[in-house]
């Protein structure tokens, strides 16, 4: 599927230092190993309802580790999905009298406009699930033949055949020091992963599974649902967590660097395609797990069912600015827990102002500290906060500078603010 188009990075002198990260699955900052080519892959949208605040501030997030990965003088190679078919999508679909694929590239427009609005680095190869299942079923079929995955028998108007990923052997496969075990990426106990395997999409209770929480790997067909064909699995669609799987080991080394996310993907999302790819492979998907927080309005969940999404495209329809949108979101760090309020939005957008203002003033030779600094911060786990602090105070003193600006500095400031936080001022 075609992606949206990167906007030019600017070049700096210099470059970041070492660059440290938290991981999820180890509980602590780890230093990400320098390499010749860094790679990553950040769970894309399922195409409705794109693109809430939540989703622009994940993407924002893991696009900071890009472009940090970048001014250290590294190639980045970056890969998306998107779940083009799925049941939420299909049932909003059915509720709206929509037909499922015109909804999808509606949304998959929308998205991409925001993320270009944005100023989102766009991924390498951007792989919808549909185009995927060629790649897809073939895996599943092998897990079958491992003894990794079984088929369910049919109960309770449900047709035989859907086929699902037996966690508890999985887990016992290998003794390996990196073989995957349930828990390794989430850390989570039994009870805690129960709870949101039934909340995020699980069925605990389907008949038939070895365990409640074994997920599922292909649907079979349904009436009144879209099927493609699945070799010796019959006719259905993948689940969501072999397709990422799938999708990442055919696109990107393996192990590839960073496995990026909201943190609601953590389980059973991630960890579960932790399983199948060393279930597939024998060598683990990621090296690391990184997760961005979770995004509220005043203070309450954002979600559809109570009809408080912030969506970037009715801000910008509205005539916000997306670099002061991207500017309020970059006031957060990555993996805090926050609202967005129209106070904070304020704020953003004056210090925008007020940037745009001081570029203008640079007092000469103030510039280089400032982008040390700003590298500094956003090597230690992307801390945008402090990078946006260390601006604020040079901002403070450059819009009191009497004197002529210095052209030149104002202009690198500007360029490491557009190169490292991607806000162009
Ligand atoms: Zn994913």
């Amino acid at each position: 599927m075609k992606s949206w188009i990167s906007r030019p990075v600017p070049e700096l002198p210099g470059s970041m230092p070492q660059l440290r990260l938290f991981d999820t699955a180890l509980g602590d900052v780890v230093e990400l190993e320098p390499r010749p080519e860094q790679s990553m892959y950040v769970c894309g949208i399922t195409p409705y309802d794109a693109t809430h605040m939540g989703h622009a501030a994940s993407y924002v997030a893991f696009d900071l580790l890009n472009r940090a990965w970048r001014d250290s003088g590294t190639r980045v190679s970056y890969v998306q999905n998107v779940t083009d078919v799925d049941d939420p999508l299909l049932e909003r679909a059915t509720a709206t009298g929509v037909d499922w694929r015109d909804l999808a590239q509606s949304q998959i427009d929308l998205f991409q406009t925001d993320m270009d609005a944005l100023n989102v680095l766009a991924p390498n190869h951007y792989i919808g699930a549909v185009e995927a299942i060629p790649d897809i079923v073939p895996a599943i079929e092998q897990l079958i033949i491992d003894g990794l995955a079984y088929r369910v028998q049919g109960s309770d108007g449900e047709p035989d055949g859907d086929v699902y990923y037996d966690v508890e052997t999985a887990g016992k496969r290998s003794d390996a020091t990196d073989a995957w075990s349930l828990g390794d990426v989430s850390g989570l106990g039994e009870a805690e992963m129960l709870a949101l395997f039934a909340e995020r999409g699980g069925d605990p209770s389907r008949a038939g599974k070895r365990q409640a929480l074994d997920p599922l790997l292909w649907r079979v067909a349904r009436v009144g649902e879209p099927s493609w064909p699945g070799g010796t699995l019959g006719d259905g669609r993948p689940g969501w967590h072999i397709e990422c799987t799938v999708i990442a080991q055919k696109y990107l080394p393996a192990p590839f660097t960073v496995q990026g996310g909201g943190s609601d993907l953590v389980f059973p999302h991630h960890e579960m395609g932790a399983g199948h790819a060393y279930s597939i492979s024998g060598v683990p998907l990621a090296r690391h797990y990184a997760h961005a927080g979770m995004v509220g309005l005043e203070g309450e969940k954002m979600s559809k069912s109570k009809g408080n999404l912030v969506l970037v495209s009715k801000l910008r329809a509205a005539g916000e600015e997306p670099a002061a949108i991207r500017l309020a979101i970059l006031a957060h760090h990555y993996r805090s827990d926050w609202s967005w309020t129209d106070e904070a939005f304020a704020a953003a957008k004056d210090r925008l102002a007020t940037w745009r203002d001081a570029v203008t003033k640079a007092p000469a030779g103030s510039a280089a500290a400032v982008v040390t600094a700003m590298r500094q911060e956003l090597a230690n786990d992307l801390n945008a906060p402090g990078a946006i602090a260390a601006i604020d105070h040079w901002a403070a003193d450059a819009v009191g500078n009497d004197t002529a600006g210095s052209a030149q500095d104002g202009a690198l400031l500007s360029d490491a603010i557009n190169a490292l936080l991607g806000v162009e001022i």
